[in-house]
């Protein structure tokens, strides 16, 4: 296993509870990639921006991608109690609110879309806004609610379920970067910066670099990395009981358990020298859209702002499995949304390795 994401994690978790024997090799800390760095939304809606941009064919195509998330969100209701670790899993829905007519139009059409898929999304006009979510702007016209969506603390998460891998007998090697492969016979020899490793089966849970990693072993696969970037206030009191969405700029919302509010949706960082940095302009942005959509917000100091890299496909599709001609390597990448999709992911990457048929619909994923 290469990546201690939290896909990697999820899958070293799974096999070695199913007896396999596993080493999973992270070349930096468990978690310290986009699992560790992302900003917790449990995401099912159809996102608006690629919906408003892409329109009705790109979400006809990524149906099979809305079931996996919606699938695995169903994994997360029970995971803190599979892990014996409180995740801080809080599924009250999410809201995507709009301020123009034009906006709501589009909100109508993505709603209904997403009933068609099996989402559970319904039409709020102003008067349903006031009475579900007072604390939105008053300026807001209308909107969806997706009941399906929530959020969990991504600093708990990824460490919860390695710390089961390693209970359940898995090998967690931190600090351990995969440099290369060889195949043998009998599977891979795996050159790591501690040594070499000799599997029969290889998986890349590398995030951003899983399909260099695939490519170290014969295949490369097109999943590339964007720098974003997310913030986070100081407690308040709690305020914001849904995830917020809005539909005239990217935002995403929400108040931890702690009480700190984290604000994202995606802005764009910078990236110098292979490092992702926080861009100042996409901060002001960021927060001028969040006061415009709950101005209370605005009484909230700021306390961090971090960049990192997400991992993405060109279609916004994951690719996940056996590689077409190299047996025994594996992928597994959820791009855009992989924190919402890792316990699925897990589970289904575990299965194919075993040489078992998930029972999950993956047909849409191949490599
Ligand atoms: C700022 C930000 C906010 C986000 N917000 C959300 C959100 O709210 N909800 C959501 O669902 N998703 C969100 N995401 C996306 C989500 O974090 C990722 O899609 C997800 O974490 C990917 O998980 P992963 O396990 O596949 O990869 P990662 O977490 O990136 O883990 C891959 C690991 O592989 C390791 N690795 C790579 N190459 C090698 C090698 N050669 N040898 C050894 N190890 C290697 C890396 O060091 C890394 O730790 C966000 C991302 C960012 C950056």
């Amino acid at each position: 296993m290469v990546g201690g994401g939290i896909a990697g994690a999820a899958t070293a978790w799974h096999l070695a509870r199913d007896g396999a024997e596993v080493v999973l090799v992270e070349r930096d800390e468990i978690g310290a990639a986009g699992s560790g760095a992302n900003a917790g939304s449990l995401h099912a809606q159809l996102q608006p921006q690629p919906f408003r941009e892409r329109g009705l064919a790109w979400a006809e195509a990524y149906r099979p991608a809305t079931r996996f998330l919606l699938e695995s969100i169903g994994v997360w209701r029970g995971l803190g109690d599979e892990l014996g670790t409180d995740l801080e899993v809080s599924l009250t829905g999410g809201i995507l609110v709009a301020d123009t007519e034009a906006q709501l139009r589009e909100v109508e059409r993505k709603v209904a879309t997403e009933r068609e898929q099996g989402l559970s999304s319904e039409l709020l006009s102003a008067a349903d806004l006031r009475t579900l979510a007072p604390y939105l702007s008053e300026r807001m016209i209308g909107g969806e609610y997706c009941a399906d969506e929530g959020k969990a603390n991504p600093l708990l998460a990824t460490a919860a379920l390695a710390r089961a891998a390693a209970a359940a007998g898995a090998r967690l090697r931190p600090r351990t970067e995969l440099l290369d492969v060889r195949r043998e016979a009998a599977g891979f020899a795996a050159l790591t910066s501690s040594g070499v490793i000799r599997c029969r089966r290889l998986v890349s849970c590398g995030g951003v670099q899983a399909g260099i990693v695939t490519g170290l072993a014969g295949r490369s696969v097109p999943v590339a990395g964007e720098a974003i970037q997310a913030s986070v206030t100081e407690a308040v009191e709690p305020l914001i009981r849904h995830l917020i969405y809005y539909a005239g700029a990217p935002l995403t919302l929400k108040q931890a358990r702690a009480g700190s509010i984290l604000i994202g949706g995606g802005w764009p960082a910078h990236e110098r020298d292979g490092r992702a940095t926080v861009s100042g302009e996409s901060l002001l942005g960021n927060l001028a859209v969040a006061v415009r959509v709950v101005p209370e917000v605005r009484h909230a100091r700021l306390i961090r702002t971090w960049a990192g890299f997400v991992n993405a496909t060109a279609s916004w599709l994951p690719v996940i499995g056996e590689l077409p001609g190299e047996p025994g390597l594996f992928i597994g990448a959820f791009p855009y949304m992989g924190f919402t999709a890792g316990p699925l992911l897990g589970r289904v990457l575990a299965d194919l390795v075993r040489g078992r048929t998930p029972e999950t619909d993956i047909a849409g994923f191949a490599p």
